[in-house]
């Protein structure tokens, strides 16, 4: 058995980080960022104010109150055509840009109204107050988005402040996901004798999707080495995937046909891994006809075996090839188990499924449920996160381990 950290740094070296592309501002959502982007529009183009209120001369204001004659009136997206002068006010709406003249704004409700042509200032306000000056969120040349960093919709929003209608970024990869067995059914028909409801693929579809890539769904293959190898190939082929996973047939049996068949036509690693669920893990390329590795991933078939399995190997290989770089990997944290876990050595750690909350005590807690076979998918979809339990005679209530959070919001529930 290799320990599960060797194996990462196996399959981590073998996905390259894909090419950048220049990709529409909204097709680059969740995409990291290639290139640095440089402002060359400045945000806000113009100075404006950040109140409702009057836009005058601090020096008119400076002892209160004191009553100045309005001469005009200023809305958001309108051009300023006469300044402010002495002992005059313009009426201005946020957004609006500063007239001439002015060097501060007074919020509306520090002031009162007299009749249409004269207001009241009640409050003494300073130079400058009020007023949002050009450029002082983004200046023209500053760097606002850096390589490796991923576009969330606010960097969206900040590119779009500053009229940036492309970027560069590391594309998503198109990972083809295909499940393998006879015992497979997907179509809703009435099970016959010894057969199953296919999960796996299902589940993956959007586990792939989740770790930003795109999932292509390639449906089910028959334990049929002939059908196995013309899907693969067509999959990195006319199929254009950047990466193969499947799920099913990489273990012992006799109807084992995926490790059949990827011996005979990948350059595959068959793998042991010292983990429990997800022994069996096989990992390897197949060339497509432009002479570029394919990474595929074989998952073991047990649906939870399947979801561990993708999640330590699978998920942080497509995230670099993606360019996540150290987010790649799910963040590791020390936690406080509620529950005895008692288990035998047998040089393995243990990866069960727990659920995690945050305790009254500020630190997250994990209580894990007893049914932890690698079939039960189940109590697994009610578990939010893995928790290790190092090879030995496992762990009292109380003590501490490292869990990994699971799922698109991965992290901790609320105190129970
Ligand atoms: P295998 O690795 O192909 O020997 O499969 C191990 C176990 O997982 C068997 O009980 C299979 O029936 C089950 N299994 C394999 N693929 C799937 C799937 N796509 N959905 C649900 N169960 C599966
Ligand atoms: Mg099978």
């Amino acid at each position: 058995m290799t320990p599960l950290h060797d194996v990462r740094a196996m399959v981590l070296a073998r996905c390259a980080v894909a090419t950048p592309v220049q990709v529409a501002r909204a097709d680059a959502a969740d995409c990291i960022v290639a290139q640095d982007v440089v402002a060359t529009e400045q945000v806000p183009p113009f100075a404006n104010t950040a109140v409702d209120g009057y836009a005058v001369r601090s020096v008119d204001v400076g002892r209160v109150p004191v009553e100045l004659r309005v001469i005009g009136e200023l809305a958001a997206g309108a051009a300023p055509t006469i300044a402010v002068t002495a002992g005059t006010a313009i009426r201005i709406m946020t957004g609006a840009p500063i007239p001439d003249g002015c060097d501060c704004v007074v919020m509306v409700e520090d002031t009162e109204r007299i009749g249409t042509d004269s207001v009241n200032i009640l409050k003494s306000v300073p130079a400058g107050a009020a007023i949002r000056a050009a450029g002082s969120d983004v200046a023209v040349g500053a760097t606002v988005v850096t390589a490796g960093m991923r576009v969330t919709p606010m960097i969206e929003g900040v590119l779009a402040s500053i009229n940036a209608t492309h970027v560069v970024v590391y594309p998503r990869v198109k990972v083809g996901v295909i499940s393998t067995g006879d015992e497979l059914v997907d179509d809703g028909s009435p099970l016959a004798a010894g057969q199953i409801r296919e999960s796996n693929r299902t589940m993956l579809v959007r586990i792939v999707e989740e770790a930003g890539a795109t999932a292509i769904d390639l449906g089910i293959v028959r334990d049929n080495e002939d059908e196995l190898e013309a899907a693969l190939r067509s999959a990195v082929s006319t199929g254009g995937c950047d990466a193969l996973v499947t799920s099913g047939g990489v273990s012992m049996g006799d109807y084992d046909i995926v490790k059949a068949v990827l011996s005979r036509i990948a350059d595959m690693n068959w793998v042991q891994v010292a983990m429990k669920p997800a022994k069996p893990f096989a990992f390897g390329t197949l060339q497509n006809p432009s002479g570029v590795q394919i990474p595929i991933f074989g998952l073991p078939g047990n649906p939870v075996s399947s979801l561990v399995s993708f999640e330590l190997l699978a998920r942080p290989a497509l995230r670099t090839m993606m360019g996540f770089g150290a987010a790649s990997h799910r963040p590791e944290v020390l936690a406080i188990t509620d529950d005895a876990v008692k288990r035998h050595p047998d040089g393995k750690v243990h990866f069960d499924r727990v659920h995690a909350s945050w305790g009254s005590d500020g630190r997250v807690h994990v209580s894990r449920k007893s049914e932890q076979g690698s079939h039960q998918l189940a109590t697994t979809a009610v578990a939010n996160a893995l928790m290790m339990v190092p090879d030995g005679n496992g762990l009292s209530a109380g003590d501490d381990v490292m869990v990994t959070f699971l799922g698109a919001d991965a992290g901790p529930t609320a105190a129970k």
